[in-house]
Formats: structure tokens, sequence, C-alpha cells
């Protein structure tokens, strides 16, 4: 008989993996994959931190070492670590007891079980995304009920914050409205506040009573320096008012594949964040009921190590400083040619990605003539080019914007 599905629509394309499909099907040597949004070597090679290598041996040769069940909201170790990671040990939010914080599924778990959280605790259901933002980020509200709205973030004229617009936008927005907020190496814009913004933008949105939701998956990965990097989440903490961070340890750790991350929800008082946490494992429990031990197991141990720290910030240093050369390389490289345009945004961005400014037809251009594949929104993964690729890829950005 006729399926139970006959009538199911296909679905369209996720556009990420598109470009990755049709990457891995081009049979060109020359071809250069800047779109996937993971850390790439020099070598175009993915990058294993030598200090999770080595926690992983360590805790391969653990006995004690077992694979029970976690708690529903994970390791208690882990949640502990993370919260005084993002918020500072001595963040007045940790010692009043004013976070609760559980280990969720990556960054993407995070935020959904946050998402999923505000959607049933909350009293208002409209959400402010920046625009442009993280492809996945309608989702994880639409999927459970939010209403969604987008405030401006990204100025195509000058490549840089549309700051005024964004303070407009937010202006305008409902009390109590969620506004979801990307804590530095803004993606896929490389665009961040400056500190003093950051500030402006917190005296608004506590003078609104609007609730900042955190996306921070890129903290180190900017600056090469993890309070740096965090300075954004902790001027809306210290002023003791209420906010949600989901973290992940995918790019940070090079960990993509172990799902790890956590939601952290701080409070105006540690009553309040402990009858938060309780909810939090109602929403959990049917979804996974509790997360993986592996990776939450390696981050913890690094975390809790202070020359291991020390051994991770100098590897995230490496790599933020090599993806800070090759944005130069790029400029120099767009600027000896000739290339018409200003292309000053490839050095005035951040963290791992460039905002090129190509529209869709260039990009197209791009991918078809010289097997260079990107977002097509223009994003480029700054680390899928290398010294050696860098001339190729200025070679084919030149015929883009040249071409009549
Ligand atoms: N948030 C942002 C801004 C991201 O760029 C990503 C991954 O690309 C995520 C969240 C999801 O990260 P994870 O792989 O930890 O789920």
């Amino acid at each position: 008989g006729d399926s139970a599905f006959s009538k199911i629509p296909r679905a369209a394309d996720i556009p990420v993996y598109a470009v990755m499909a049709a990457f891995s099907k081009d049979p060109s040597p020359v071809k250069l994959n800047l779109g996937v949004g993971v850390y790439r070597t020099e070598d175009g090679k993915p990058h294993l931190l030598d200090v999770v290598r080595r926690v992983e041996q360590q805790l391969l040769d653990d006995m004690s070492v077992t694979k029970e069940y976690l708690p529903i909201t994970g390791s208690a170790d882990f949640n502990k670590l993370s919260a005084e990671l993002v918020f500072g040990a001595d963040s007045p939010a940790i010692t009043e007891n004013r976070v609760t914080t559980v280990q969720c599924v990556a960054g993407t778990g995070a935020l959904r079980i946050g998402a999923e959280f505000l959607a049933k605790h909350y009293h208002q259901n409209i959400v402010y995304l920046p625009q442009p933002t993280y492809g996945n980020h309608p989702n994880f509200f639409l999927a459970v009920g939010h209403t969604l709205k987008t405030y401006r973030y990204y100025d195509p004229a000058t490549h840089g914050l549309d700051f005024q617009g964004l303070l407009e936008d937010l202006s305008s927005a409902p009390s109590g409205a969620i506004v979801l907020l990307q804590a530095c190496g803004h993606n896929p814009t490389g665009v961040d506040p400056t500190l003093e913004q950051w500030e402006h933008i917190r005296q608004l949105m506590r003078l609104k009573g609007l609730l900042p939701f955190f996306d921070c998956a890129y903290q180190g990965f900017v600056s090469g320096n993890l309070d740096m990097d965090a300075q954004s989440i902790r001027v809306f903490v210290a002023d003791g008012g209420e906010c949600l961070v989901a973290q992940s340890y995918s790019k940070i750790m090079g960990i993509y594949a172990d799902r790890v991350g956590a939601l952290s929800i701080v409070c105006k008082t540690a009553d309040v964040a402990s009858r938060v946490n309780s909810q939090l494992k109602l929403v959990i429990r049917p979804s996974y009921s509790n997360p993986p031990i592996h990776g939450a197991a390696v981050v913890a141990t690094i975390l809790n190590d202070r020359e291991m720290v020390t051994e991770w910030t100098v590897e995230l240093k490496a790599m933020t400083n090599r993806i800070i050369n090759l944005r130069r390389q790029l400029f120099d490289a767009l600027c000896d040619k000739g290339t018409p345009g200003d292309w000053s945004h490839v050095t005035r961005q951040v963290g791992m990605y460039a905002f090129s400014g190509l529209n869709d037809e260039q990009v197209a251009f791009i991918m078809k003539d010289y097997h260079i594949y990107m977002s097509p929104d223009g994003r480029i993964n700054m680390t899928g080019l290398s010294t050696k690729t860098i001339p190729y890829f200025v070679e084919a950005i030149h015929a883009a914007v040249t071409r009549t």
C-alpha cells in the first residue's frame, strides 16, 4: 500500500550543508572551502588541540572513569567551572549563588533549552535577533512558539556596526522583550560593539526592561584572551540584573563533535536561581534526559588545572594570531592587486569570519569559476585560507568585482 508518509513534501536544503556537499563533490584540485564554520590549520587540516589530546589520553587510562549517567543538569564540576569561565571566578552572581548553570548539548542545546525555558516560564514571547545573525538562531525560538523580530546590526555601507539603528530598534522594543546578543566574534559579520557601545546597550536594555540572552560561542577566539572576550557579558552581570548565557566549547576547544556547552541563567536572588534550576530539569528530562559525559569531563579537567588552562590559552592565542595574520595578508594582497573597493573591513572585523561584502552573484561566480566555496551571504571562514592560497582567492575576488 501507500506509504504513511506519501504526501510528505521535500524540505529545502540547509544552506551551509548544501555548500559543504557541493564542495565535497567538486573534483577540482584547487578548490577551497571557506564556507564551513570550523577552524582549519595552515595546511587546511582539522585542528585537535594538544591539551585536549593529552586529557583524552589521561581519561582513557583513568580507571575511576565510568560511563554511568550524569544528573539531568550534567556534571556539577563542569557547570561550576563553565560559569567561572564566562562570568569570572570572583563574580558576585556566582559568590551569591544567583546563577544556575546546566550542562547542555553544545551551544545549540543551550540555546534551545534556554528558548524552551523562556517559552514556558517568561511572560514576554517576543525575541529580537541581530540582522543578520547565525542561521540557526531563528529556529531555536520558532520551534517553541516565540515571535521573532530583528534589530539593525550590520551596516553594509561601512561593513561595520549600525549602532544608531541598533539603539533605535531596541528603544522601540516592547517592555520585557528577549534580545539575543552575540557576546563576541559575531557570526556572520565579524562585527562586535566596543566596550563603550556595550555599556550603552546595557543601559538602554535595563531601562526598557529587555531580557538579554547571550550566545557565547567564541570566548577567547577573538582577542585570544578569555576575560577580554567575556566583557560584554560581564558588564551586564555587574549591574545585578538578569540574563541568560549559552556557552559553546565547540570552537574554543576544537571539540565540535563532542557537543559540549552550558546554559547559565543569572537571577536576582539565590532563591529564584534554585527554582529556575528545578524547572530547567523539567525542560531537559523529556528532551534527552541527561547530557553526554566525555566532552564535559575533558573540559572540566582542563579548567580545573591552572597549567592546562595556560596551555589552552597559548593554543587559543596561536589560533587567533593566525586569523589576524591572514586578515592582514588578505587585505594587503587586495591592495597590491588594486582590486576596486575599500577592503579595510577585512582587518577591522574580528573572530573567525569576514563578511566580505561580495553579493550572491559574485559568490556564485567565484564558486563556479574558481571552485572557492563560501556562504551565499558572502561570509568567509578566514581559517579556510592560508598564505599559499590567498593570492588565488584574491584573483577570484578581483575577477568577480571587475566583471561587467
Ligand atoms: N552560536 C553561534 C554564533 C555559532 O556560530 C555556532 C556554531 O557555528 C553555534 C552557536 C552552535 O555551536 P555548537 O556547535 O556548540 O552547537
